[in-house]
């Protein structure tokens, strides 16, 4: 076959495949323009999932009549002048493709009036071809009417997915917008039905709480990063709010991010997110949040993809350490609060739950009359030095036990209650996790070799986690039907007597996903110090001044609460009430 250059309308035609996918890509091109518009009300109506009708109606600054046919062309804009310009762009726009390569596979009708034109103009476009132009009557602003997007290329319509998804992609278009620009009102109505309005005063959490609903909101807490990081010239800066650890979905959905104003899709980042609530959440749930991030505009390249979804990183890892501590800072500070604001909830619980006078019978086992004994009972099993990690909680001086099981301890703020149980899970899995990581788990040679004979179900289990347990120092044998000889333990529970702590070991594994986390949660929950168990002052000490440094230190890796403060105000307003 002879090569020929192809037609300009064949070559629009492949063009606009890139720049519009869809009907959401559509609809974000042209909100992108109001933006760059300087809108400050953005009307988006769509029918049919935006394959019937999609419009989008501004009061922006409006296209001159002279520049109007012009506007269609392909790399036509008036964003963009110099390759120099491409580092340092304000403007969504900069390829001047959307308005040709939606035009190319719609009808379209475009009516603008620039603020300085005394007149509007009208014009329609037919697959690309001009139809029809004419002056019109209008206020400042654009308004574009896209009708039957990819009637002309049929492969495409028939990709689309149901209308109902077209439907939720441009109502995630929209709210994400929206969120990014609190002070433009926006509204979206599809299938002649108002979806989402924001007022455009300028208040995100206002915008946020339209976008998630306010159950959501309720449980959702601000980020606000503590100063800039600077790397050279570069500053960085995020705020935004992200769920608490008991409000997640199990897809990223729920995860908004922004760059600069631009809604970006960055798995990596998100990823950063779902690892500040490590320990928190469970593994494959994914928290809600919103994140707008700042940066130098030399800092990211938005020029990779046509649809400019995706951004490049001059320094990847810093964006995302930046982003990460931001979020585990706010859920570290709101855990101590809600921990206060459910305590007090719990009306009452001074006087109902710790009698001083009277012992409650369910601590029977404790001396009587006396729960802040030392007495010299039960083990912790010894654990490594503490890791030099800096402290997550204050400095607490402990002042006795209750019902063997509750650690009384004073700090600066008032009085604590630590859940011994909870709160040694918590330390051993943090100590377990960092050694895992670090590659060097602690494992302990078996003195005289122990065997275990398994249940057929554990036997399974044991089969499925074989690769993860001797990553975690577990040397087993097979010695005859489902009996096995151990060589060597993690030292966490190399204490523990082996013929009751392994199976109970591979039945929490059984009820979870068999990865290395749930494992050393399982292993952990196994070793650690039970309640009713009667512990030292010196035990207490150890196990507080380890919780001191653990990075999570409020909830077991299973969820439980570690700890419950009261604050001296709390107390205070107690004893004036009583
Ligand atoms: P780009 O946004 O990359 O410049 P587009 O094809 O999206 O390319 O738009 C082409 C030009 O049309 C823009 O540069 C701008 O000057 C003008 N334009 C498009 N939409 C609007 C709008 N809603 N209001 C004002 N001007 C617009
Ligand atoms: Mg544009």
């Amino acid at each position: 076959m002879t090569i020929i250059v192809l037609p300009d309308q064949v070559i629009a035609r492949i063009a606009a495949g890139e720049a519009v996918e869809r009907p959401a890509s559509a609809v974000k091109e042209l909100i992108e323009n109001s933006i760059d518009a300087g809108a400050t009300s953005v009307h988006v109506e769509a029918i049919a999932g935006g394959r019937q009708l999609i419009r989008v109606s501004d009061n922006g600054a409006g296209i001159p009549g002279l520049e109007i046919e012009l506007a269609f062309k392909r790399h036509a804009t008036s964003k963009l002048r110099a390759t120099e310009d491409l580092q340092d762009l304000s403007t969504f726009g900069f390829r001047g493709e959307a308005l040709a390569s939606i035009a190319a596979v719609s009808q379209t009708t475009i009516i603008t009036r620039h603020r300085d034109d005394p007149m509007g103009i009208s014009l329609r476009l037919n697959g690309g071809q001009i139809d029809h132009q004419s002056p019109i009557g209008a206020p400042a602003g654009t308004v574009v009417a896209v009708e039957n997007l990819f009637f002309n290329t049929p492969a495409r319509l028939k990709f689309l997915k149901a209308d109902r998804t077209e439907k939720r992609n441009i109502q995630g278009v929209v709210t994400r917008y929206a969120m990014a620009y609190p002070h433009i009102a926006f509204t979206l109505k599809q299938d002649e039905r108002e979806q989402f309005r924001s007022s455009g005063r300028g208040d995100l959490a206002d915008v946020v709480a339209g976008v998630f609903g306010r159950v959501h909101f309720k449980r959702m807490i601000p980020i606000e990063s503590a100063g800039q990081t600077r790397i050279g010239q570069a500053a960085i800066a995020v705020h935004g709010f992200a769920s608490l650890p008991d409000l997640t979905r199990s897809d990223r959905t729920r995860i908004a991010l922004f760059v600069n104003g631009r809604a970006i899709q960055d798995n990596a980042l998100s990823h950063a997110i779902t690892q500040a609530y490590e320990g928190m959440i469970k593994s494959g749930t994914f928290p809600f949040a919103v994140l707008l991030i700042s940066t130098p505009t030399d800092f990211v390249d938005v020029n990779v993809h046509p649809t400019k979804a995706q951004v490049r990183f001059r320094e990847p890892s810093q964006v995302f350490s930046t982003v990460q501590r931001a979020v585990r800072q706010a859920l570290l500070e709101a855990d101590l609060e809600q921990s206060d604001v459910d305590q007090w909830k719990m009306d009452g619980f001074t006087h109902e739950r710790i009698d001083y006078r009277q012992p409650s019978p369910s601590f029977a086992g404790t001396a009587k009359d006396d729960f802040f004994h030392d007495a010299d009972l039960g083990t912790i099993p010894e654990t490594a030095a503490a890791p030099a990690r800096p402290r997550t909680l204050p400095i607490l001086r402990v002042v006795g036990q209750i019902g063997a099981m509750y650690i009384v301890a004073e700090g600066p703020a008032g009085l604590y209650l630590i859940d011994q149980n909870a709160a040694h899970e918590r330390i051993l899995y943090e100590e377990m996790r960092e050694e895992q990581r670090a590659g060097s788990p602690l494992a302990e040679p078996v003195g005289d070799s122990q065997t275990v004979l398994l249940s057929p179900e554990h036997d399974i289990v044991l089969g499925e986690c074989a690769e993860i347990l001797s990553e975690l120092g577990f040397e087993i044998e097979s010695f005859g039907p489902h009996t096995y000889v151990f060589r060597s333990l993690p030292r966490v529970i190399a204490a523990s007597r082996l013929a009751d702590a392994f199976p109970g070991i591979l039945e929490n594994l059984s009820r979870k996903d068999k990865g290395i986390e749930e494992a050393i949660a399982a292993l952990a929950a196994v070793a650690a110090v039970k309640n009713g168990q009667i512990l030292s002052l010196e035990e207490m000490q150890t196990l507080v001044a380890q919780l001191e440094r653990c990075s999570s230190p409020f909830a077991s890796p299973s969820g439980n609460t570690t700890l419950i403060r009261l604050t001296r105000e709390q107390l205070a307003l107690e004893f004036r009430r009583a």
